[in-house]
């Protein structure tokens, strides 16, 4: 048995100001065949690092692809995708014949020329291996789950978890089922029901957990294979936009469609429920303060790199400035040029900076302060469940009673190293503002005395409506009150 694996994938936000190149992926994932890490998944890596841990055992060769990911940006340039998506499909059609292919995509990934490139890149792999070659996929829940994309794979198993904790779990799922189709034990069928919904669906809040543990607990048994739930990415003008339920059975269409269905309306009707409150900076400052205990952990979802933001907007700084807070830290600001410039003064080092605000409109003004050096230290990382994430040079400044997180490889708040990589103990500080929309709850979410959740200015707001979509399907919710769900597959 012969299988090929490999991964292309970013998260595309249509609207950030920040163009994705080649250079990105360099940055973040970018390996040849043989050169993945044994030890860890990297970015959307999971189905590559399993297979290559279960070949021997499970009976089968693996023919490693390469493997490129970029973090979450603006729309990767067209050459570029062709390129990297191009060396893929040459390896993949150096490998055959193949009993099966697994890809590690994320879902969400727009080049110029190709909406839905998960699409584009599963019908091409499609046409190289032939029909009888089975297709396994996995993806982020953050994705549009369009209909070619399902149509064109047999097997396809988003991630349950957001926070991600799950992505190895779900790539296990992927391989076993992938592995039961070549063998004939099972003939996967799949229905598909878009929910005509924009939303966020953190499943540490009680309603979403309750409906994955519900839809989680449906597989394995009846002859139902996998259940997933696609969140949508709602930063990305394309006209398969939204909320979907796909349904993996074993040869029972009939039991897919109404499982699907039944589903699909369950999530349809949770709408507006599943997201945390948001506050503003100022009303979030004033409940911190006026809590016992720490530290409060203060999230800026509207500044998360993980959903294509820069991660520079500085408003939540300015008014914790402003308010004179003390014994606090924010983190991380993606600012290279500030980093630099505190490498160049040195360690303990008082000197004017300028820092953040930079990368567009929606960055806010610049933050002009005298500020002391506190942490330097390079090539760091922080830890995001198995995976360990760049964050590059780092150094830490101070504001007055603010510890500042400087980062030079742009990426959101996930593990408590991002603090104490320079010094900072992130569980005894009053008050800790991370960007990031929910992954930071993995790690921040057990040492946290509180949650709060701000909707700040920055560029990924958190009401979908204020988004100048263009080429989105509708009608769609929360854009349009009136929706017509149903069964697309
Ligand atoms: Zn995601």
């Amino acid at each position: 048995m012969r299988i090929f694996s490999a991964t292309l994938a970013t998260e595309s936000n249509t609207f950030s100001p920040l163009p994705t190149a080649l250079s990105a992926y360099k940055e973040s994932v970018y390996l040849r065949p043989g050169e993945h890490p044994s030890d860890t998944p990297l970015m959307c890596t999971a189905p590559l690092f399993v297979a290559r841990r279960r070949a021997k055992r499970d009976g089968f060769e693996l023919i490693e692809g390469s493997c490129f990911a970029a973090s979450p940006a603006g729309t990767t340039n067209r050459a570029d995708y062709e390129a990297m998506r191009d060396e893929i499909l040459d390896q993949c059609r150096a490998a055959m014949p193949l009993d099966g292919v697994l890809l590690g995509l994320h879902g969400a990934m727009v080049a110029y020329g190709y909406d839905d490139v998960e699409g584009d890149i599963i019908e091409r792999v499609r046409a190289i291996v032939g029909p009888e070659c089975v297709i396994g996929v996995e993806l982020d829940p953050h994705c549009h789950l369009t209909l070619k994309r399902v149509a064109g794979a047999e097997i396809v198993i988003l991630y349950k978890e957001f926070p991600h904790t799950d992505v190895v779990e779900r790539a296990e799922e992927v391989l076993d089922l992938v592995l039961r189709t070549i063998r004939k034990e099972i003939r996967p069928v799949m229905s598909l029901y878009d929910c005509r919904q924009i939303g966020s669906y953190p499943t540490t809040l009680p309603l979403m957990r309750g409906f994955v543990d519900k839809v989680s607990a449906m597989e394995g048994r009846d002859g139902v294979l996998s259940v997933s739930i696609g969140h949508c990415f709602p930063y990305a003008d394309v006209p398969e936009q939204g909320g979907r339920i796909l349904v993996i059975t074993d040869g029972d269409k009939a039991k897919a469609d109404r499982l699907a269905t039944e589903i699909g309306q369950e999530f349809v009707a949770m709408r507006g429920r599943t997201a945390p409150d948001y506050l503003d900076a100022p009303e979030a400052i004033t409940t911190a303060l006026g809590l016992n205990g720490h530290p409060i952990v203060m999230a800026d979802p509207a500044d998360n790199a993980g959903g294509g933001a820069p991660s520079d907007n500085t408003t939540i700084l300015r008014h914790m400035i402003e308010r004179g807070v003390e014994d606090a830290a924010v983190g991380p600001i993606w600012d290279p040029i500030a980093v630099r410039l505190c490498f160049d003064a040195g360690l303990g080092a008082e000197f004017p900076l300028r820092f953040g605000g930079k990368t567009g409109p929606a960055s806010g003004q610049p933050i002009d302060a005298t500020v002391r050096v506190t942490g330097l230290a390079q090539d760091c990382w922080q830890s995001f469940g198995p995976t360990q994430v760049p964050l590059g040079d780092c150094a830490c400044v101070r504001v007055g009673g603010i510890d500042v997180v400087l980062i030079t490889k742009r990426t959101q708040a996930l593990g408590l190293e991002l603090f104490r990589n320079v010094g900072v103990e992130p569980t005894e500080k009053k008050m800790l503002v991370v960007k990031s929309t929910n992954h930071f709850h993995a790690a921040f979410g057990p040492i946290a005395k509180k949650v709060l959740y701000i909707d700040s200015d920055g560029p990924l707001p958190r009401d979908y409506r204020k988004l100048p979509y263009t080429r989105v399907q509708r009608p769609i919710w929360p854009l349009d009150e009136q929706t017509s769900p149903g069964l697309i597959l």
